[in-house]
């Protein structure tokens, strides 16, 4: 098995010994048992034990706690939610804003929490700068999705407009055109916080079960390699691992998020690019890249990777050479001071993908079920949402927690869409990201014709169509 520690940078910089709790050896009778111990599986033992303490709980891990997506991702703790805009759509305007204010909420509830339990994970709330910065298309898409925001309700305190001055007193990139910047993400360090929790969640009571698989489950009933655990509620929290718990694979896709980061860089770097308070930066392709200046001030950037055959999940992130040329190829279009700056890590994970990329919190009071998932690639704030969404849910409450339109409560886990069968799936991933690779390209040629990139946009938005 990989060493745990070459799992991230953020697996790397933990200064505590990485070795896993014990593995469950004995039969269990529980009230509510947890399957997964990232984000999702661990706020919700947290909700659920600090409201109703005389529960029994339990959470089941593979591997440790973090090993999966909440060990490895950007650190980008975000107020939304994927797809909240198509989410949202039917509700009145007042209903909407409450729903956007409970969302936008999000980072401020994940910092109470870190104060309360004393978990240090370097929260840093400057917000994010979503930046037209590589050609000009970036800023006529950027300005159509800030004004489709305002549309929606959000106001300008939520999302502004920032011209190249503007944007260049936060963040100092080579080509600027300008930058929509919200304030309602938060940076952290990934591992810290899950590691964390994972503590936080043990002195609440709840044990956590390493090295212990779920091999096998039916309602009220889990396997294990060594065990068999009878629960009133189980919890299947393991996202982009989905497949390992059929029927869950058939709702939820792996696909893979690559980064890098550099040695740390010095301060007078920092001071030609910015990011002083911890901001979050993408760069406004179809590339899906994030990034932030880490605590220990690297620069840590991220970009989609892939989608195999089948839904198998990479397991080997040793990055391929091309890999990490492409993003340090994207970063250095950014900054251009970078181009050969030591890289000291790089890696990857599986994230899980719902189909038309709709996040869903659902109970199954019948056969006791709860789930949170299809976050898409923006679960590190949603997961806090999803716990506290699904404690609520469990603990038979209704309040605007579950009267979202995100809640599906008192459904069937089939009343989740389900993605279309192989070869489909992966035929269509790839040629809609073949879409947006050609797209990239002819834009960031500047003698690219004017023709060709309207071609390649409209191509590329076309295929983007599919996805929902
Ligand atoms: C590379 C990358 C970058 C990302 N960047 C960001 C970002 O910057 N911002 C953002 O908002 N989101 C980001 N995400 C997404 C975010 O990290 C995830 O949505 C979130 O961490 C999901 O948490 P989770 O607890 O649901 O799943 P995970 O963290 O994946 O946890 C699932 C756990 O279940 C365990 N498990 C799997 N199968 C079993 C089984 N059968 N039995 C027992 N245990 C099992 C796994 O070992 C794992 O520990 C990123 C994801 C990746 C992969």
């Amino acid at each position: 098995m990989q060493p745990l520690r070459t799992l991230s940078l953020w697996m790397d910089q933990l200064d505590e010994p990485l070795c896993a709790r014990p593995a469950l050896r004995e039969d269990l009778d529980l009230d509510v048992c947890i399957i997964g111990a990232g984000y999702t599986g661990l706020w919700t033992a947290y909700y659920l034990k600090r409201q109703a303490p005389h529960l029994n709980i339990a959470v089941l891990e593979a591997n440790i706690a973090g090993f999966g997506a909440s060990g490895r991702n950007g650190g980008w703790l975000m107020g939304n939610l994927l797809g909240e805009d198509r989410l949202l759509a039917s509700l009145s305007p007042q209903q909407r804003r409450a729903s956007i204010d409970l969302l936008q909420g999000i980072p401020d509830e994940v910092h109470g929490v870190l104060q309360r339990e004393g978990i240090d994970c370097d929260f840093r709330k400057g917000g994010v700068l979503y930046c037209a910065a590589r050609y000009p298309e970036q800023e006529r898409t950027l300005r159509a999705y800030l004004d489709d925001l305002y549309r929606q309700g959000m106001r300008e305190e939520d999302y502004r407009w920032l011209g190249p001055e503007q944007l260049a007193a936060q963040l100092r990139v080579s080509n600027a055109y300008g930058a929509i910047y919200s304030p309602h993400t938060a940076t952290i360090q990934p591992a810290k916080l899950v590691r964390g929790l994972a503590r936080a969640v043990e002195a609440l009571g709840v044990p956590i079960y390493e090295n212990t698989p779920a091999i096998d489950w039916q309602p009220g009933e889990v396997r294990t390699p060594l065990a068999r655990i009878r629960c009133q509620w189980m919890v299947p929290a393991v996202e982009g691992y989905a497949a390992s718990l059929p029927p869950l694979g058939k709702h939820q896709l792996p696909v893979q998020s690559l980064l890098v980061a550099t040695e740390p860089l010095p301060e007078s770097t920092w001071q030609e690019i910015g990011l002083a308070q911890g901001q979050a930066f993408s760069e406004n392709s179809r590339q899906v890249t994030y990034g932030q200046r880490s605590a220990d001030n690297r620069l840590v950037f991220g970009a989609r990777g892939g989608y195999r055959f089948g839904g198998r999940l990479r397991e080997d992130f040793n990055l391929t050479e091309a890999e990490v040329e492409l993003r340090r190829y994207l970063f250095s279009e950014l900054f251009p001071q970078l181009k050969h700056v030591r890289i000291t890590h790089t890696w990857g994970g599986n994230l899980g993908m719902a189909r038309r990329f709709r996040p869903h919190m659902l109970c199954d009071r019948q056969r006791g079920i709860a789930l949170s998932g299809g976050y898409g690639g923006e679960g590190v704030g949603a997961t806090n949402l999803g716990g506290r969404t699904l404690a609520a849910l469990i603990l038979n409450q209704r309040n605007e927690l579950t009267a979202q339109p995100w809640v599906l409560d008192n459904r069937p886990l089939s009343s989740l869409a389900g993605w279309p069968p192989e070869p489909c799936r992966w035929l269509g991933y790839n040629a809609i990201i073949q879409s947006f690779v050609h797209e990239d390209r002819t834009l960031a040629n500047p003698a690219s014709a004017p023709w060709r990139r309207r071609l390649a946009s409209s191509l590329a938005d076309f295929m983007e169509g599919f996805m929902h």
